[in-house]
């Protein structure tokens, strides 16, 4: 399996470059369309059979169920980025020296290719569903409800997001809340009368530091105030203001714990009223649904003469954060190994690809069979 993969390297790099090179910012829908097509014909071509086009809100996810009967792998990648259109007028696709770069070519498009490849060398590759998202680095609002249906009976969920540093797969990943708190109080003249006005900004000073009172960094939450606005002008005072609190949990228990705490904030200022919007977006991805198939994972490498994966935890979530949410075994970073996710300096390991391949194909494998 592994030499055979190993021969289909230059074939994989064409089809990583043609993927890299074009631009799928989430946020785009012309440009995801054209990422889109890319993406069908790619997987057509390899996995013998044209993807089902699952709309949603107006954006198309790709779906390719293989063979007859219920699903027991759910393969789970995404083709948009982070990356604005033009990026790739900064960041141009290249390979040099065995590093691989462009926008987005880490996360993920590398590992869509090198899970597309895993899939096409199976000998009976029934029994595998592949789910390709166009919304992940929005946080899925249009995906997450296709994502828990397709997983949902599967005995496990593997995500195709990159491997993480020296590539170590992914074993446990934060859950994630988003909120945003309002304050609400009354404009007055800065000069005249400030008196008669309730201060949205001082309100919110309070709420920042009761919110960053939530931490427990011993307990790996953390609880950030991001981004902050208020007022109208410069000589009134403020009568509404908002602050965004971006959440990371390790367990349920915690996710709770802060959610219970956000919503039972209250104004300190007489006259000021607080709205509270937003709550858990993605559940923690634990230990105990991952550790399972990362001992499967580590037996398979070791039939096929790969080096024995090692296991991290990160604090940014995943599509597996649902999947585990719903209680399917999953496992991430099963993707392309490289760095820089997000970053100027992303790029993608040309060695590692076929050895990541084939590990998931002997995964999808082992997980199929009877
Ligand atoms: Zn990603």
């Amino acid at each position: 399996m592994a030499a055979r993969l190993s021969a289909r390297l230059p074939a994989m790099l064409t089809d990583i470059e043609r993927l890299v090179t074009c631009e799928s910012p989430s946020t785009d829908r012309a440009a995801l369309a054209a990422s889109t097509e890319v993406v069908a014909e790619l997987g057509t071509r390899l996995l013998g059979v044209a993807p089902d086009r699952v709309e949603a809100e107006g954006r198309v996810h790709l779906r390719w169920r293989l063979g007859e009967g219920p699903a027991k792998v759910l393969l789970l990648g995404h083709h948009d980025t982070v990356w604005p259109l033009g990026s790739l007028a900064s960041h141009p696709y290249s390979v040099r020296d065995g590093v691989l770069r462009g926008p987005g070519c880490v996360d993920m498009k590398a590992g869509l290719v090198l899970a597309l490849y895993a899939v096409h060398h199976l000998h009976a590759p029934a029994g595998v569903t592949l789910l390709i998202t166009c919304d992940e680095e929005l946080g899925s609002p249009t995906s997450r409800a296709l994502i828990e249906k397709e997983a949902a009976g599967c005995v496990a969920a593997l995500v195709l997001e990159a491997a993480a540093a020296g590539g170590a797969l992914k074993t446990e990943r934060k859950g994630v809340s988003r909120y945003r708190v309002r304050a609400h109080g009354r404009a007055a003249h800065a000069g005249l009368e400030p008196e008669r006005g309730t201060n949205a900004t001082i309100e919110l000073a309070h709420q920042v530091l009761a919110l960053a009172a939530l931490n427990a960094p011993g307990r790996g939450t953390t609880v950030t105030p991001t981004l902050l606005s208020a007022g109208s002008s410069e000589n009134t005072v403020p009568a509404a203001g908002e602050v965004a609190v971006d959440v990371r949990v390790r367990d349920t228990a915690e996710q709770q714990r802060v959610d219970t705490a956000v919503h039972a904030l209250r104004p300190v200022l007489p006259g000021a009223r607080l709205e509270i919007l937003g709550g858990p977006n993605r559940p923690p991805l634990t230990r105990d649904a991952t550790a399972a198939l990362f001992e499967r994972a580590t037996r398979v490498a070791d039939r096929l003469g790969l080096p024995a994966p090692t296991a991290a935890a990160v604090g940014g979530g995943s599509d597996g954060n649902f999947t585990a949410g719903i209680g399917v075994p999953t496992l991430d970073g099963l993707g392309a190994v490289g760095g820089g996710a997000h970053a100027d300096d992303e790029h993608v390991l040309v060695a590692e690809l076929a050895g990541r391949a084939a590990l998931l194909a002997g995964l999808i494998e082992e997980l199929v069979r009877p």
